[in-house]
């Protein structure tokens, strides 16, 4: 038999998840940010002056003022000394899916023999790391290697704790020595200001003199996956694509079964106990809930942040996932298909835009006058959202999330906007307001009592839609689980910035003509709808009828990576990013490169691990049963009983088909294609078919060969044995 699945199936069944150590009377309101450098931390500790000086760069994105960053450094030091770090790190975000941190101990020698723990503003405030080896698709030529690091004071500096040693950790930007972005952060942070500054304009416009800063809001969604380690360490494919290459679903309705919740929680609960923990600790407001879509599959969703803050704590809540999950015996899965046929999973971005004397500006207010604000900014995205479609599809686009989107279980690859039945009616009467008479008109115009008050319920939940209104925010449901939420994140702040500026100037421009102001937004407003309402759609995303239905109202549907990518270089995207200086042409041509380079990568490696996997582990497993089945045949002969050879046909047919795939695969693997466009193109229409057709003769193999030979641990061991 075959040992490695037999004995990862006993290894699971003995295993003791450990205890949860924690005292039961810990209030989780006491561990709440207890290992940030927070306002109240820095409070404390800096002097007035300084502390001032910090938050307003915090609050009102003034400059930081080099003269206050070493006495901030100082107070940083003793603080992260006493929380027992020994060392600091500049964390940042490479354009991979990672977060990248170089440590540096605090210790200096001070040339007698002793060492002095050292931190000064420079050294806060900028950090230089060798770029070299993370992706820059063109931007660095190799003898300028260097890359720096900077300080991102929106985001607070926190403690890592580890078993083997904390660190002080620095959220920072990362550029090359031209200043060009090699990161996530970098363009968020600008995108945030390119946002911001055109809101406060539609603001000021609506009589609100001098607004204070608006920012946008992030609150993700995050679903994954747990399997037990044993099966993961037994799965080649999981630990190295993070996704099975191989394996027949289960059968129809076990998805669904009840053993499932029955025989989980215990273990799955002090998991997410523990990680909510330290979580809390990081400052991070998680809330965590079971999901009930597949089995083994979860969600946590936080709180909603300012979107780089959300962001850093997005990414800090994957690797603390990841970190606590092997501490409980299990993996945690962030890939946005680790099993073919069962739900996917996704990152669902709530988004919104306020300040701190307005709030909330999504938020539907009750008095007329802010009725017409609410639906200036609403209008703002429906217009962003048609406009620049194709934008946001490519911002969640990847090897990985293909698997997803458009498999009738996620959004389409079409970027429509679901309103909910109360403010598509708003906005259709608004569209009606201008074409009939002028008593119609005037009983709809804007700043009137009789516009529909909006503070009620949302309306029914479509989850149908890749981009829904929800009451209050904008939830954009085509990301990735396993994605940086920036990117998704720059686009919409970078849309948005166009849009309010665009509606901000026409505004101006009418008042300017003399025109009232009521009536100017009226037109504004219904200029918006007959331009851009195409891109409200109500009904049922899943359904065939609206990709007809779609395409007749031209809106795109790029189903692929491939498909999508090339509109982040068209002349449109360009112009927008340049303009609002989110991206240079250079920086948008760069992210095309990496963006190909990573898919054509990523697919390349699933197809290596198909090919190894297929010839050395499922093929010999096949091969033995067809020989005992074949010696059962000889054997039966020689002793004269008759010998049925159905059941040796049977497998030998899958296993000739296995041998052509992988044969066929081979040869896919061997083809060379130059420049990065083409190895996607490669990689997409050469490699997939010939790793799908691998897949389905090893499929079919694994319902037919003996159990106690089947190499690899099952869907339904993996999915159900948690
Ligand atoms: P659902 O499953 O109904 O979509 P959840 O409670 O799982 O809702 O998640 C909702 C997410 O939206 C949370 O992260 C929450 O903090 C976030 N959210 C709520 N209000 C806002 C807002 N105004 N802006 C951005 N995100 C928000
Ligand atoms: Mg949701």
């Amino acid at each position: 038999g075959n040992t490695v699945r037999l004995n990862a199936i006993k290894d699971v069944e003995a295993y003791v998840p450990p205890a949860v150590s924690f005292a039961p009377d810990e209030a989780p309101g006491e561990i709440f940010g207890t290992n940030v450098f927070s306002k109240v931390v820095m409070q404390k500790r800096l002097p007035k002056s300084v502390y001032k000086s910090v938050v307003a760069t915090i609050e009102d994105s003034a400059p930081l003022d080099p003269a206050v960053a070493d006495a901030v450094a100082s107070a940083m030091k003793d603080w992260a000394l006493e929380k027992g770090a020994t060392h600091y790190a500049h964390v940042f975000y490479p354009l991979t899916h990672g977060t990248a941190e170089k440590h540096d101990s605090f210790l200096e020698p001070t040339g007698d023999g002793a060492t002095l723990a050292e931190f000064s503003g420079k050294t806060l405030t900028q950090g230089e790391p060798d770029a070299s080896s993370f992706p820059n698709g063109g931007l660095r030529s190799t003898f300028e290697a260097r890359g720096y690091t900077a300080w991102d004071v929106t985001s607070p500096a926190y403690v890592l704790e580890n078993p083997n040693g904390n660190t002080l950790c620095i959220p920072t930007i990362f550029v090359s020595m031209t200043g060009d972005s090699l990161d996530h952060k970098t363009p968020l942070l600008r995108s945030q200001q390119a946002m911001g500054l055109q809101a406060e304009r539609v603001l000021k416009l609506f009589g609100h003199e001098n607004p204070d800063r608006v920012v946008s809001y992030a609150g993700p969604e995050q679903e994954y996956f747990l399997v037990d380690r044993h099966f993961f360490l037994a799965r080649p494919d999981l630990l190295n694509a993070g996704r099975t290459l191989f394996g027949s679903k289960p059968p129809k309705g076990q998805e669904f079964d009840d053993h499932y919740f029955g025989a989980i929680p215990d273990r799955v609960l002090g998991f997410m106990m523990d990680t909510e923990r330290e979580l809390f600790k990081l400052g991070i407001p998680a809330k965590t809930r079971h999901n009930e879509v597949a089995p083994g599959q979860f969600e946590i969703a936080p709180m909603f942040e300012r979107s780089n803050v959300a962001s850093d704590h997005q990414q800090l809540l994957m690797t603390t996932f990841k970190r606590i999950a092997q501490k409980h015996g299990m993996e945690c899965l962030f890939h946005e298909k680790p099993f073919a046929g069962v739900n996917g999973s996704g990152k669902h971005v709530n988004f919104s835009i306020g300040n701190a004397s307005q709030g909330n500006l999504f938020l539907p207010g009750d008095t007329p006058h802010e009725n017409a604000q609410f639906l200036v900014f609403c209008a703002a995205v429906i217009r962003a959202v048609h406009k620049y479609g194709g934008l946001l599809r490519s911002s969640v686009a990847s090897a990985s999330n293909d698997h997803r989107l458009g498999a009738n279980e996620a959004p389409p690859a079409i970027i429509s906007i679901f309103l909910g039945d109360q403010l598509a009616d708003v906005f259709d009467q608004v569209s009606k307001g201008g074409a009939t008479s002028s008593k119609e008109k005037g009983t709809l115009m804007i700043g009137v009592d009789t516009l529909p008050n909006l503070t009620s319920d949302p309306g029914d939940r479509n989850r149908t839609s890749p981009f829904a209104f929800t009451g209050n925010r904008f939830e954009f449901r085509a990301p990735g689980s396993m994605q940086s939420i920036a990117g998704p994140m720059v686009t919409l702040n970078t849309i948005m910035a166009e849009s309010l500026d665009f509606l901000a100037s026409k505004i101006e421009a009418g008042l300017a003509e003399g025109t009232e102001f009521n009536v100017v937004v009226q037109k504004v407003l219904e200029e918006v709808i007959s331009n851009h309402g195409v891109v409200v759609f109500n009904g049922d995303g899943y359904s065939d009828e609206w990709q007809v239905e779609a395409e007749q109202r031209g809106l795109k549907n790029l189903r692929t990576t491939l498909d999508a990518l090339p509109e982040i270089v068209t002349s449109e995207a360009m112009d927008l990013f340049s303009k609002y200086e989110v991206f240079s042409e250079r920086e948008m041509e760069s992210r095309y490169e990496i963006s190909l380079e990573q898919y054509a990568l990523s697919v390349a490696v699933e197809a290596k691990l198909t090919y190894e996997i297929g010839s050395t582990i499922v093929l010999p497993a096949a091969v033995r049963y067809q020989t005992e089945l074949a010696l059962n045949v000889s054997t039966l002969r020689a002793a004269g009983v008759e010998a049925a050879t159905e059941p040796l046909t049977e497998v030998t047919e899958p296993l000739t088909a296995l041998r052509e795939a992988l044969a066929g695969l081979r040869t896919a693997l061997a083809h060379e294609v130059h420049g990065a466009f083409w190895e996607a193109t490669h990689a997409r229409d050469g490699l997939l078919p010939a790793m799908a057709a691998v897949r389905a003769a090893a499929d079919t193999l694994e319902g037919i060969v003996a159990d106690d030979l089947w190499p690899l641990p099952t869907y339904q061991e993996m999915l159900y044995i948690l």
